[in-house]
């Protein structure tokens, strides 16, 4: 499928979303909470909005989501850190889209990680892999990622797929989007990422098109108003604070209506048929070669370690198929 390099993702979602009183949380119910001693929030997304600006938010907290995919490989604390933030931004990233499939950001560098890479789908299943990070040491970003560029890439199951090429700037992901959102043609939108210890978590404010407010420079001062105090938070707050709570102890005196939380959870999309597909891009008689050899082939997949064994009987219908259609096969 043909990629192709655009400025502004026709997919984003850039209106204010609408409400219903069994949507949101109300502003009483996060007062109460926020008094509460706040249980930890555990993989969820929740999206909010500003009641009197034009501004979205959404936060995501990772726990056992995350816990699972660093479980499949050891990685190293520094490297681990990065998948977490780096899923947390395809989380918030997926949820300013209106689309069906998967955002996949993937990072390449000449430093300690030369691929990372961590996708979300529209109903917020998540995976990730890293490769050649074995002999990674480092927690500076500048180190794990340097001289790094970041592909974000919209694959909706229908119509074509998107892709922006993102240079990482020196010291954080969420400073590497944040210039990217900057210099392009979409909306206003801030990140701030937080990983440590298993726990990831993110932040996202998003400027929206004039629909409460047309003057443009009260527009202005309240969008850098709410990122002024978003830019308060602690990293331990933003990890360990429910979505109801950071929200009241950044903008209590701004009316903030908070989205019921949507689960965030470790799927992979590998299946049986897609791993035999990727069988068919590799060559004939290097496959004939390893039957002869084993008998059968075995196939791992690199996100969630799922073996699966192919039989000859596999590979003759496999290539009767391919012939058939004639058509190039590729893994999706
Ligand atoms: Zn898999």
């Amino acid at each position: 499928m043909a990629i192709d390099t655009l400025k502004f993702c026709p997919l984003a979602l850039n209106t204010k979303p609408t409400l219903s009183d069994s949507e949101y949380v109300t502003m009483e119910t996060m007062e109460s909470s926020a008094n509460q001693a706040p249980e930890l929030p555990c993989d969820v997304s929740q999206r909010f909005i500003f009641d009197d600006a034009d501004i979205r938010g959404e936060t995501v907290h990772l726990d056992a989501a995350l816990q699972d995919i660093l479980a499949i490989h050891p990685y190293a604390p520094g490297v681990s850190q990065l998948i977490g933030e780096f899923l947390a931004a395809a989380v918030l990233l997926s949820t300013t889209l209106k689309y069906e499939g998967k955002l996949i950001l993937q990072a390449r560098s000449e430093g300690q990680i030369p691929l990372i890479m961590v996708e979300c789908s529209n109903d917020l299943q998540i995976r990730a892999i890293v490769r050649g990070a074995e002999q990674a040491t480092s927690s500076s970003f500048a180190k794990l990622l340097s001289n790094g560029q970041l592909a974000i890439t919209v694959d909706p199951k229908k119509g074509n797929r998107y892709q922006s090429i993102v240079p990482l700037v020196e010291d954080s992901l969420a400073h590497s989007l944040d210039a990217y959102f900057e210099q392009s043609e979409q909306l206003a939108t801030r990140f701030w990422l937080t990983a440590e210890s298993g726990r990831a978590a993110g932040m996202l404010l998003q400027q929206l098109p004039a629909q409460t407010n047309p003057d443009e420079v009260l527009r202005a001062q309240q969008w850098q108003h709410a990122c002024a105090l978003a830019a308060t938070v602690k990293e331990d707050e933003l990890r360990s604070l429910p979505a109801a709570a950071l929200l009241h102890r950044l903008y209590h005196e701004n009316p903030v209506r908070i989205f019921e939380p949507a689960t965030v959870k470790f799927q992979c999309s590998c299946s049986r048929e897609r791993t035999l597909n990727a069988l068919a891009t590799i060559d004939r008689d290097e496959l004939e070669d390893i039957l002869r050899e084993h008998g059968h082939i075995m196939m791992d997949c690199e996100f969630c370690s799922q073996q699966y064994r192919y039989e000859k009987e596999d590979l003759a219908a496999l290539f009767a198929l391919e012939h058939a259609s004639a058509s190039p096969r590729t893994l999706h």
